[in-house]
């Protein structure tokens, strides 16, 4: 066998335990002679994977009992529309927050829905830091406030979280179980799993059960939230597989210490790459060191030709999936949970080479 660094934005490296894992449950998970993708999801032993799932994550993000967890189809960008139609029913507005990509897509769907504010925007700058709270112009009557917590594209992170009075939604499709965070500040919390949770197929929904039950009349069944919690998120048939390796994630935060564990490698991790790259003028990363995330490092080298000399190079030593997204070109590493601290102290060691040989 052998696997790559692999350093890709999503679907990204998910923890070789938790493959080895799958692996050999394979094809008789807990001695019922069937792979977990091939039984009934109302059966009692996916029914357990659900619950077991669920209560995994809210162990690791101590998520209260005033809260849904819901596990849907449709990745975050179900959620662009879903949001709106759930939690700006009876207040047909909400406040955004524009700090690059996703936001801006989240933007857009959710204009189709309700009365969008954007109360600040990062493009005039080019998405290198989070506006100023103090500039922000939120509106008196308004039912949510959306913020993108880590943008993937960009590497824009917020590091502490706006508390202004009306309940607050992020998109943490990059960031969730990287770092602590205070669940009872959100209304609202949802993530594509992709990333930090599991293969793809499913969106984690963390939202406060006050906020739910005033969905908009033509919210279709499968995107409302209160008719997802009655069903156990089991309205249809929901992925099951991914659920379950979701699952098996969690119990390998949990074994790993947990969330704080994991915050400090991924601290450690993000400092390491972003002192390679400050140091000297051979590398730049385009956003304000007091915004760059902990999750996804852009960066550039002064020629596009150069660049791809060092993703040719970064291949031929067993380093995959650094180009940076196709709308911005350059580099971007990727170093969510799953990436060891090893491999990060591999690409710095091959980017000082590279610079040794071209700087
Ligand atoms: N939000 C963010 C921050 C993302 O990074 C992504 C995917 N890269 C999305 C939303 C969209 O997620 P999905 O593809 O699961 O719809």
């Amino acid at each position: 066998m052998s696997r790559v660094i692999n350093f890709s934005a999503g679907p990204a490296v998910l923890p070789l335990e938790v493959l080895e894992q799958a692996k050999s449950e394979l094809l008789d998970f807990r001695s019922s002679g069937m792979s977990v993708m091939e039984m009934s999801h109302r059966s009692a032993l996916f029914l357990e994977v659900l619950k077991e799932a669920e209560s995994n994550l809210r162990l690791l993000l101590g998520i209260s009992d005033n809260y849904h967890v819901l596990f849907l189809q449709g990745g975050a960008t179900a959620q662009f529309s879903a949001l709106p139609m759930n939690l700006a029913s009876a207040i047909p507005r909400a406040e955004y927050v524009d700090t690059g990509s996703w936001s801006s897509k989240a933007i857009k769907e959710a204009s189709k829905f309700c009365d969008v504010n954007v109360v600040a925007s990062g493009e005039e700058d080019g998405y290198k830091q989070i506006p100023d709270i103090a500039d922000w112009h939120i509106r008196e009557e308004t039912a949510f406030l959306h913020i993108c917590s880590n943008e993937t594209i960009g590497g824009v992170q917020f590091k502490t979280f706006p508390s202004l009075g009306i309940p607050l939604v992020a998109d943490m499709s990059s960031d969730i179980l990287s770092r602590t965070i205070e669940v009872n500040e959100f209304g609202a919390i949802y993530a594509g799993a992709q990333k930090n949770i599991g293969p793809a197929g499913l969106a984690i929904v963390i939202v406060r059960k006050d906020l739910c039950g005033e969905a908009r009349k033509e919210t279709p069944s499968f995107l409302n939230y209160s008719v997802q919690a009655e069903s156990d998120s089991m309205l249809n048939t929901p992925p099951t597989y991914t659920i379950y390796l979701a699952g098996l994630v969690f119990s390998w935060l949990l074994e790993k210490g947990g969330i704080s564990v994991l915050e400090k490698e991924n601290e450690l991790k993000a400092n390491t790459l972003y002192r390679a790259i400050d140091d000297g003028d051979f590398y730049s990363c385009p956003v304000d060191p007091e915004f760059r995330s902990n999750m996804n490092v852009p960066f550039r080298l002064n020629t596009e030709e150069l660049e791809k000399l060092f993703l040719e190079r970064a291949e031929e030593n067993g380093m995959f999936n650094l180009k940076g997204h196709r709308s911005v070109g350059g580099m971007r590493a990727s170093i969510y949970n799953a990436v060891p601290v090893s491999w990060v102290e591999e690409l710095v060691s091959l980017m000082n080479d590279f610079e040794n040989e071209y700087g």
